[in-house]
């Protein structure tokens, strides 16, 4: 496994980006939340929680280590409700895990961003990729799909059916885009150097779906990319969704973040915590010993009497002790509630 402190000469065998043609996807600082000025440093993190439940410790890990990386840096720090395929419970799963994030002592330099108040974005993101044809309707249903090739994250390996066009009778529902050859490089700052054959191990994939809504790899990257994100630092359960992020910022000429995946919190079934495995609601009444654990799970060594003490004291000794390079290289790592 490669050293993640080399990981910047690692070749990277996709072109620079190529400068925005016209797709309606340059930067648009009109849609920018206001009030804050760019960091001197340049550097821009962010929490993209989904609000299917409410904060937990799985995510204060990533919320913690995305919000500390980036305060290291003299950065920004924003946080983003990836609302897009959440129902109508959404609003009150975000609203708790926006007054945890505020007990426990975040705060984020612009106005929240919604993905669900989003979509023309996203819907501008596909018409820049149908004009530069890389997106194609699909007609495959999920049963259809069946047979296919798994990917390792269990999701089917595209077999590339409707790529060359619907056979008669056969009615588009979702929109592919196509991945090429190439293989996707990146140099992950925690999980080292990652190679990714995209048409071998995910195919083309969908950027909307069958029902309508903008798929979360698109969403995503248009997202990071309006808003200035620099640095993605995030769970490793999204490292296998990192590949395909890089191959639309490549197709729609945006700027490639720099990526960190910290390691996932699981459970002594080897489970990601989340609300289908029961993880516990965090604590908002009492945020110290939580941030402690978490800073203890990223690697920080923060001192035994540190959970006695005052929220802000946390804060304090965690900006000033905080090393990105003290995360362990693991995509999990098991936490057990103290
Ligand atoms: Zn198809």
């Amino acid at each position: 496994m490669n050293n993640g402190a080399h990981a910047n000469a690692l070749p990277d065998d996709l072109p620079v980006s190529r400068s925005a043609v016209d797709n309606g996807v340059t930067d648009s600082p009109a849609e920018r939340g206001s009030g804050s000025a760019r960091a001197p440093s340049g550097y821009c993190g962010r929490f993209a929680p989904s609000p299917t439940g409410p904060l937990h410790f799985g995510s204060l890990v990533a919320a913690l280590a995305s919000c500390l990386e980036a305060r290291r840096q003299g950065g920004r720090w924003l946080v983003r409700m990836d609302d897009l395929d959440t129902p109508r419970c959404a609003a009150v799963a975000a609203t708790s895990i926006l007054h945890s994030l505020d007990a426990f002592g975040f705060e984020y330099d612009e106005p929240l961003v919604w993905q669900s108040q989003r979509s023309e974005r996203y819907a501008q993101a596909l018409a820049a990729l149908q004009m530069q044809a890389l997106v194609y309707p699909c007609a495959c249903t999920r049963r259809e799909l069946a047979d296919s090739l798994l990917a390792p994250d269990g999701a089917s390996i595209y077999p590339g059916t409707c790529r060359n066009g619907l056979g008669t009778g056969r009615r588009a529902g979702s929109w592919r885009v196509c991945v090429g050859e190439q293989v996707i490089v990146f140099a992950d700052r925690i999980q080292g150097a990652q190679h990714t054959h995209l048409a071998d191990e995910v195919g083309d994939f969908v950027v909307r779906r069958a029902d309508g809504l903008f798929a979360y790899q698109l969403a995503t990257v248009i997202d990071d990319a309006d808003a200035g994100v620099t640095d993605v630092v995030r769970g490793a359960d999204l490292l296998a969704s990192t590949p395909r992020q890089i191959w639309l910022q490549h197709c729609l000429g945006l700027a490639r973040p720099a990526y960190a995946h910290v390691p996932v919190a699981v459970n002594g079934a080897g489970e990601k915590l989340s609300k289908q495995t029961l993880a516990r609601a965090l604590d908002n009444a009492h945020p110290a010993p939580a941030l402690v654990s978490a800073l203890r799970f990223l690697g920080q060594n923060p001192p035994a009497d540190l959970a006695r003490a005052s929220q802000p004291e946390v804060w304090a000794w965690a900006h000033a002790n905080w090393h990105e390079a003290r995360v362990p290289r693991l995509a999990a790592k098991l936490w057990k509630e103290e």
